[in-house]
């Protein structure tokens, strides 16, 4: 897309200076497509090129940087992501869709995170063992991996990268991001603060641009000696291969197809809001959104009744409006593949329940009414493939078991929730149930910022993200003996 009428092109930043593109892409609103957010640099080889280069210059530097100068520089990114976190969830409502307050929510989140790896930066240690040789002594210790690339999906534009750059600063990387090509708005503004908090130049670097031009580069570049990635599992693959060709760590945060499973002896009003808030809040577009409902018989036409019932009464509109629920879908092209999946459910014999059409808004958007079926089966292609959209199925189970082994008849494994008064059943759901992370009369989605957060099966590659376990992906344990 040309820059013509746009509002000046933001650039990218490389090496410790604003770097204009020779194209940028124009950021369009999915809650008013006649609004244009601005226009961004959208970055060619070349640029990437140099921008890995000048995290590769920076590395050794940063490397051995004192703690103290860590800790000081996350906490100001920290303290500047909250101090301007109003200017920042409207951006991020704006070009994302979701609405106002959950983008409150998640700049917020952003800001804290940057918060507590300002204190990890300063607890960084490791150990000392003695030898099994008389004599000698041994210390194990963390160091940084290298420059890493850093690449993250649309769906959450200041949250993702937050955990991504915050950890591979704290311990000594220096940083290549890309945010994805829909949400360049935040990650400018994130880019900005950073750009201002005193790195040292090439420390971290932006890079905004089209997956397979900026993306590509990265996965070729053997100067980046690790790549964190978010998003689908089709990109997530193309990630691990290219990693592998480089003999390069990786890790791959990719999609879910989370089941809620509700027992007959659940709290119902628990149960139906967790089910609406896991499956259609932030417009269903979570890696962790709750899919699948798997509700035994006992409950279940109360469950479906109530579920219909507040599913129906959500208000959709655009993200700024605050009497808006539910924001819109994030583009046409997310859209299309909801509306294609909502078809091939009804073709494949779903009950449509609620929703399952475009919503006109005073506003031309990508709106799209949360929409609930009842009466599916397993094998259903809408039970099989995530949707990325606020869709969500029912299924039946005759009983406890059947909830679990129907919970894990899925590729994917990133979070499993279960509403129950039971404690044995509870207990039992958090041992078996096959996924990273396990909820109990809570909504799959919505997790804390300083814990280990990632999945199993088809979900993720590699190490779990966040909290201390950040450790386990941005650095290297090296082993040194001494002989006194
Ligand atoms: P995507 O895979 O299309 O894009 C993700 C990123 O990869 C973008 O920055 C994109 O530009 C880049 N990319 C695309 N092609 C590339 C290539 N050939 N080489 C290198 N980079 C490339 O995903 P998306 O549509 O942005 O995000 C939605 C997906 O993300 C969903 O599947 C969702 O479940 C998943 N997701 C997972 C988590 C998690 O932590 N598990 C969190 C949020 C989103």
């Amino acid at each position: 897309m040309s820059i013509e009428g746009g509002v000046g092109m933001k650039p990218n930043w490389i090496n410790g200076a604003w770097v204009p593109a020779g194209s940028a892409r124009d950021n369009i609103n999915p809650s008013d497509t006649r609004d244009v957010i601005g226009a961004y640099a959208e970055a060619g080889r070349a640029e990437t090129e140099a921008a890995i280069a000048a995290a590769a210059a920076a590395f050794e530097g940063w490397s051995h940087s004192p703690v103290e100068q860590r800790h000081d520089i996350l906490r100001r990114i920290g303290d500047d992501i909250l101090a301007r976190k109003s200017e920042i969830a409207e951006m991020l409502a704006r070009e994302e869709g979701k609405i106002l307050r959950e983008a409150l929510g998640e700049t917020e989140r952003a800001g804290r995170i940057f918060h507590f790896f300002a204190g990890e930066a300063l607890r960084l240690s490791g150990e000392m063992l003695p030898s099994v040789r008389p004599g000698v002594g041994i210390e194990v210790t963390r160091e940084p991996v290298g420059p890493v690339g850093l690449i993250t999906p649309w769906n959450f534009p200041i949250a993702i990268p937050a955990w991504k750059i915050a950890p591979a600063l704290c311990y000594g990387n220096t940083v290549v991001f890309k945010p994805a090509e829909l949400v360049p708005g935040t990650a400018w503004l994130l880019s900005e603060i950073i750009a201002k908090a005193g790195l040292p130049e090439g420390v971290f670097n932006l890079v905004m641009g089209p997956g397979r031009v900026v993306g590509q580069a990265m996965l070729d570049a053997p100067e980046l000696r690790a790549i964190s990635f978010t998003g689908s599992q089709a990109t997530g693959r193309i990630v691990a291969e290219a990693s592998l060709r480089h003999g390069r760590r990786f890790q791959a945060e990719m999609g879910g197809k989370n089941p809620l499973v509700v027992l007959d002896d659940a709290d119902l009003d628990l149960a139906t809001d967790a089910a609406l808030d896991g499956a259609f809040f932030s417009t269903g577009q979570r890696c962790t959104a709750s899919s699948r409902l798997i509700v035994t018989d006992g409950i279940h036409s109360r469950f479906v009744e109530m579920l219909t019932e507040k599913t129906r009464a959500l208000k959709v509109g655009p993200a700024l409006d605050p009497a808006s629920q539910i924001g819109p879908v994030v583009d046409q092209t997310q859209l299309d593949q909801d509306l294609a999946y909502i078809e091939g459910a009804r073709r494949d014999g779903a009950n449509l329940r609620a929703g399952g059409e475009v919503v006109r808004c005073d506003t031309p958007g990508f709106f799209l009414a949360p929409t609930l079926f009842t009466d599916t089966d397993p094998a259903m292609r809408i039970n099989r493939e995530e949707v990325f959209g606020p869709v969500a199925t029912v299924l039946r189970a005759r009983d406890y078991d059947h909830a679990l082994s129907l919970a894990n008849d899925t590729e994917f494994g990133l979070t499993a929730g279960i509403c129950t008064g039971s404690l044995r059943h509870a207990q039992h759901f958090k041992r078996h149930a096959k996924a990273g992370m396990v909820m109990v009369n809570l909504p799959t989605a919505g997790v804390d910022y300083h814990v280990p957060f990632g999945g199993t099966k088809g979900s993720s590659m590699g190490p779990r993200e966040q909290g201390r376990y950040a450790a386990e992906f941005f650095t290297t344990v090296k082993t040194a003996y001494t002989r006194a």
